[in-house]
């Protein structure tokens, strides 16, 4: 192996999540996968593929080099929509391939009306909505502004969709805040209706969105987290556990990152591991190094903390987690051998490291050890 560990991608567990998700949103609702940060630090060339012969054909990125990747390997008929960052000097690009994109500020729709003049295609937009986040949209009252250079632009700018984001779906301490944005986003969309536009999308939710607010589908769902088998937080698995709306976990994970033994030493009892005296050995010990550190996406925060699967069974990490290297404990694992297969996230045996349970430990989210992931660590495709 070149590198010094890889990612394992599974079809089966990918077209087990999307099956389960295109469920619960809805048979008449436009299904678009999230394949922002590298698709959630999968990897954009090799998922998409795979996410294709699930059946979606619409793809969400934030920003125009996703969208230039996912150009690049898509099927003809596949969709792309950006949901964020255009430069000026890429929106005539954006318009020639098809690609649709939000507009949220005002300078945006005056680029956009000025360059769809020019260009053989029209522009396909989805105007954002200020419904309560407070982040990106149109407030209200910007509204009949953006009204008027639609209707000016009726040529060169096709509306395609209206839409608007979440503000922590995932947390019931948001309940209301929530219902209050879709509320919102009801009486503007009721609005921009009476005004004689005819958007084909109105699209409003996330992972969280289409789990925890029925209803909150529309015809369009923007679904990032889940479809790689992780939820957007405990508090909505475990929701829908106890309201019995599901037997048990319904979701897999399809990625797992795996490497190799490096190294076996013994060491006596009182001595300290690795750099620094964060590691006092208490018992004659027999350590394993892993090839993998903070420099290829392993958080420094798992040192002393974090575990990985060895023989079938977890062991500690020990010491600081360095940038190339960390130190196992093995001292357990009679049989243990230098280039024993280590898995970092995944399952061995009747084991499993959850990357929920690595960033529980770590006190981050899913979403953002997921996307530190290197995208130069190999991927390959599993079952
Ligand atoms: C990231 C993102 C999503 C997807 O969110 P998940 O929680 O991963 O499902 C949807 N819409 C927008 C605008 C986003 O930025």
């Amino acid at each position: 192996m070149l590198f010094t560990s890889y990612i394992e991608l599974s079809k089966s567990a990918l077209n087990n999540n999307i099956s389960y998700l295109k469920g619960i949103a809805g048979k008449k609702v436009k299904y678009s996968m999230v394949i922002k940060a590298n698709a959630y630090g999968h990897g954009i060339e090799d998922l998409l593929p795979m996410i294709e012969a699930c059946g979606v054909d619409h793809f969400s990125v934030f920003s125009v080099e996703e969208a230039r990747r996912a150009l690049k390997v898509k099927k003809e008929f596949c969709h792309i929509m950006i949901m964020g960052f255009i430069d000026d000097d890429y929106l005539e690009w954006a318009i020639q391939n098809d690609i649709s994109f939000f507009v949220f500020t005002p300078e945006r729709l005056d680029a956009v009306c000025s360059v769809s003049k020019k260009t053989s295609k029209p522009a396909r937009i989805h105007i954002e909505l200020e419904t309560g986040m407070h982040r990106t949209g149109f407030s209200e009252d910007q509204l009949p502004g953006v009204i008027e250079k639609l209707k000016n632009n009726k040529g060169n700018i096709v509306l395609e969709g209206v839409c608007s984001h979440m503000a922590g779906a995932e947390n019931m301490a948001n309940f209301e805040r929530i219902n209050k944005q879709i509320t919102t986003f009801n009486r503007l969309v009721k609005f921009i209706k009476s005004e004689g536009l005819k958007p084909k999308y109105r699209h409003i939710a996330c992972s969280a969105g289409v789990l925890n607010f029925p209803g909150s589908s529309f015809d369009l769902v923007r679904i990032g987290i889940s479809n790689y088998g992780f939820w957007p937080g405990n508090e909505t698995k475990m929701l829908l556990l106890k309201n019995g709306k599901i037997p048990k976990d319904p979701l897999m994970q399809v990625l797992s990152w795996k490497t190799k033994v490096m190294s076996i030493n013994n060491v006596k009892e009182d001595e300290y591991v690795s750099y620094g005296t964060s590691f006092l050995t208490n018992r004659n010990s027999k350590i394993a190094t892993v090839p993998v550190g903070y420099g290829y996406g392993f958080s420094r925060n798992l040192s002393n903390l974090g575990h990985v699967l060895i023989n079938g069974k977890r062991v500690p990490v020990i010491g600081s987690v360095n940038m190339n290297m960390m130190v196992v404990d093995v001292t357990d694992l009679p049989n243990v051998q230098v280039n024993d297969e280590v898995v970092l996230i995944g399952k061995q045996g009747d084991k499993m490291i959850s990357i929920s349970s690595f960033s529980d430990m770590n006190n981050s989210m899913n979403y953002e050890l997921l996307t530190r992931l290197p995208s130069r660590i190999p991927r390959y495709i599993v079952d």
